[in-house]
């Protein structure tokens, strides 16, 4: 009786979600909330029908496709775009080519993607950008502070519970959802070659990883936290949703080298310059995660693999003005609507490139860098209507003054 909306008769199945009062004698849907609060405070409410989770368009979505919309915002990184875009084209195909895939003795397992490469490269911003291309939810979870159930820390079913959320609660959405798991590299567990204590810790949380990744019906407390007897759970089947792992992987270099017989780092020997590294990222193997502590059930469920580069100063560069809703574009038209007009120099632009190097956070910093250089011009921005501001090198590096130009309007 609890499973069915006590007003309308509409159960989960219908994509909503189903509401019990505290006794366990009433339950409401997430439809009839909307359309209470729709004759309280007046809006409209989308037809019942409406709502049960837009179909995504299968045509729309080919490769090629995803690959353009990856270009307009995540600027270098064109092998893991590609093999990104198949990986979810695939993974939409199996969903919605369901009918043509079972009727065949070739059975097509779930792809989960696994994105390798440093800090703020971005990894997380591919998965975002797709998400919100193909308008279904994301949710971005961190391993480190995921646990086995019944220690300290967070259970990994909470993972589906923020996916839920992101789905507005609505199950049938999340179903359909992407879950993307940050620093899935510092759950591996230690092997003997990285630590001399073996730890296990990271182990359980792997297994317990695995289970939602391979596609399960999970319960899940509707509102996170901890499991208890006396809760109300809602299932979400995981099939369907696309997990995307990423990781730094740090040291990992070493671990593939060893294996293709490179030369490994030792006395008397050079240090490998970067484009070395990188190409040896490329060539990553499940072998080389097995021996970093991924358990091989795991990878064995993430067989799309990408690397992506270390962020470089011309991409800093590029990041800072050529994407969609780059940081420069977007002051810009911040200054624009004050009737300014903002210009970077080229120097000035690769001292903030520079800069993001230098704290190591790839580039996540750039925005913060930028947003400490502009904090006193922002503030004087409405008495610079009619002027161009332009930002030399010095401003950035030495915390100058921009340059004024008064605008020639007849020009
Ligand atoms: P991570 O690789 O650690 O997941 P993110 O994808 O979260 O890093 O990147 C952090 C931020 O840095 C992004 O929101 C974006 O603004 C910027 N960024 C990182 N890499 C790129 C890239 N290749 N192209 C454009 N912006 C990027």
């Amino acid at each position: 009786m609890l499973d069915k909306c006590s007003f309308c008769g509409s159960s989960e199945k219908d994509g909503l979600t189903i509401f019990p009062n505290d006794s366990g004698t009433a339950s409401i849907c997430s439809y009839c909330i909307d359309q209470a609060y729709a004759a309280l405070h007046g809006g409209e409410v989308a037809k019942k029908s409406e709502r049960i989770a837009g179909e995504i368009d299968f045509e729309a979505i080919k490769p090629k496709a995803l690959m353009e919309v990856l270009d307009r915002y995540v600027i270098g990184q064109e092998r893991a775009k590609k093999i990104f875009s198949v990986g979810v084209y695939n993974h939409y195909k199996r969903i919605f080519r369901k009918d043509e895939i079972e009727g065949d003795d070739t059975e097509i397992s779930k792809s989960n993607i696994l994105l390798i490469g440093p800090t703020g490269s971005g990894k997380t911003l591919m998965a975002q950008t797709l998400a919100r291309f193909l308008d279904v939810p994301i949710a971005i979870s961190d391993a480190t502070s995921l646990t086995e159930a019944g220690y300290v820390g967070e259970d990994v079913e909470n993972i589906l519970t923020r996916l839920l959320q992101a789905a507005d609660g609505d199950v049938e959405r999340a179903q359909r959802g992407i879950v993307f798991v940050d620093e899935i590299d510092k759950i591996a567990r230690m092997s003997e070659n990285r630590s001399i204590t073996r730890d296990v810790s990271g182990e359980g949380v792997q297994q317990a990883l695995l289970k939602i990744i391979e596609g399960s019906v999970v319960n899940i407390p509707p509102k996170g936290g901890r499991k208890h007897p006396n809760q109300d759970f809602i299932q979400i089947d995981t099939t369907n949703i696309l997990f995307v792992c990423g990781g730094a992987f740090d040291g990992i270099n070493e671990i593939i080298g060893r294996r293709i017989g490179k030369n490994v780092l030792g006395f008397g020997q050079e240090k490998r310059s970067k484009k070395e590294n990188q190409n040896l990222l490329g060539m990553v193997e499940a072998d080389d995660l097995v021996h970093y502590g991924l358990i091989p059930e795991l990878i064995g469920r993430l067989h799309v693999m990408a690397s992506l580069n270390e962020i470089d100063e011309a991409a800093m560069v590029r990041i800072l003005t050529e994407p969609k809703n780059a940081i420069l574009k977007q002051y810009q038209k911040l200054f624009a609507i004050d009737g300014a007009n903002l210009k970077f120099d080229d120097e000035a632009l690769s001292e903030v490139a520079k800069l993001a190097i230098k704290r190591k956070t790839g580039a996540r910093g750039l925005r913060s860098i930028i947003e400490e250089i502009m904090i006193d011009i922002m503030f004087d921005l409405p008495e610079l209507s009619g002027y161009d501001v332009i930002i030399s090198k010095e401003v950035v590096s030495e915390g100058a003054k921009p340059i004024l130009v008064k605008q020639n309007l007849t020009a």
